[in-house]
């Protein structure tokens, strides 16, 4: 019986730890999302007493992770201490690898890009060398002086393909070349910071839930097109990733039979035709079946494979076959859009393209309602909103990154994320 007692002990002191980092997180959490709020109002929202409330917010101003500012109570107009937290109480490093670069964003605790950088840097297919190669810029950055180490609280990747967030292996990237690779771990050896990785566009859609577009919606549907066409699901206010983490493989839901090859081995993927290079192809299909090239829009015409800012000039400039590639991108994306919302029945699509060009220009939005609307079904999609990023580019998405790790920051353990405050024993 003593024996047991004694182990009783540390168990109890470990649940009081636990509890009081859960407490610690809801009002931090609150403080995120009600801002500015005063301390009875956190205590009515929390459901914890005002006695331990007041002892979290006094242990997170000391660590200046909040602010304090006189105002008045939103309710009842008395004169109050209003929290909000500390934009510079903690930074959070971002990093989206592509097969030809990193970029890296350095966001504040309110999710503001402070500062981005890119490096050229060959990442495709070095499995081997990925590791120490994103390490060393971290270093670069860390070493630079405009961050002090101590205020980092983590880094977060987001990377194109399947990827495994609970254990931070990269599964399946076609685009980066890379295939069964942990990350976390090693990465947090190397440079003792906490790690957190997840599909790149389940990142932009974190961003957009905390701080940006989806703020205010429970139901919102992230769609990015870029090299791939990408989806992040934010249902009933959370982010949603299936039952193995590959929940949002949009781009590989099909949308034409004996359709063109898809470097997933399947046919008829729609990112085939809506991505980067299926607009491009799109083109160059338009412009074979016009067989009669507009050289004279643009004297500089070259008959080789046009980039996709060069098809956008175009189809801006008026050429018939870049208005088409485009409007077909367009076409299928918008009856890909209505099977999702007769599926799914979201708030609003939110819609991001890294590439500042396509910048998901009118004539996609145009072409994309016309279908959008004939197959969403009955009133499904009345009261539905599109919406478009208006700053889009990897900067961005190395910003989403980063606030996987503040989601990581304000969460409670998930296991007991669903419960009201918890009493300190
Ligand atoms: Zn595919």
């Amino acid at each position: 019986m003593a024996e047991l007692a004694a182990q009783g002990q540390p168990r109890k002191a470990a649940d009081r730890f636990l509890i009081r980092g859960i407490n610690q997180s809801i009002v931090l959490n609150l403080i995120r999302s009600h801002a500015p709020i005063s301390r009875p109002r956190l205590a009515a929202l929390s459901g914890l007493s005002q006695v331990t409330v007041i002892k979290i917010v006094n242990s997170l101003l000391e660590r200046q992770l909040i602010l304090e500012r006189e105002g008045m109570e939103s309710t009842g107009g008395r004169r109050a201490g209003l929290l909000e937290l500390h934009p510079e109480g903690g930074f959070a490093i971002g990093l989206i690898p592509q097969p030809d670069s990193l970029t890296a964003a350095i966001v504040n605790l309110t999710g503001d890009l402070v500062m981005a950088r890119q490096w050229p840097l060959t990442l495709a297919g070095q499995q081997q060398r990925v590791i120490e190669l994103i390490a060393a810029c971290v270093e670069e950055l860390l070493s630079g002086g405009e961050l002090p180490r101590a205020r980092v609280i983590g880094l977060g990747l987001g990377l194109s393909g399947l990827i495994d967030a609970e254990r931070g292996w990269c599964l399946q990237s076609h685009i980066l070349g890379w295939k069964e690779l942990p990350i976390r771990e090693p990465l947090e050896e190397r440079l003792g910071l906490p790690v957190f990785v997840d599909n790149d566009v389940n990142c932009l859609a974190i961003y957009e839930k905390l701080f940006g577009l989806a703020r205010a919606y429970n139901h919102a549907l992230v769609v990015a097109i870029g090299r791939g066409v990408g989806l992040g699901l934010i249902l009933n206010g959370d982010l949603y990733r299936g039952a193995f983490g590959g929940a949002g493989e949009f781009g590989h839901t099909a949308v034409a039979l004996d359709g063109r090859r898809c470097n997933c081995g399947n046919r008829g993927c729609l990112e085939t035709y809506v991505s980067e290079s299926g607009i491009v192809q799109n083109y160059l299909e338009a412009v074979q079946a016009a067989s009669a090239v507009p050289l004279q829009l643009d004297p500089l015409w070259q008959p080789s494979t046009p980039t996709l800012g060069e098809v956008i000039a175009r189809a801006r400039a008026g050429e018939e076959a870049a208005r088409a590639a485009i409007g077909r991108a367009g076409l299928l994306l918008g009856v890909a859009l209505a099977n999702l919302v007769n599926l799914l029945n979201p708030e609003c699509i939110i819609l991001s393209s890294p590439d500042t060009s396509l910048g998901v220009s009118d004539l996609l939005l145009d072409s994309l309602r016309t279908t959008y609307e004939q197959h969403v079904f009955a009133q499904m999609g009345r009261d539905l909103r599109f919406l478009t990023v208006k700053k889009p580019g990897y900067e961005s998405w190395a910003r989403g990154a980063g606030s996987l790790v503040l989601r990581h920051f304000f969460a409670p353990p998930a296991q007991l994320r669903a419960e009201p405050g918890l009493p300190e024993s």
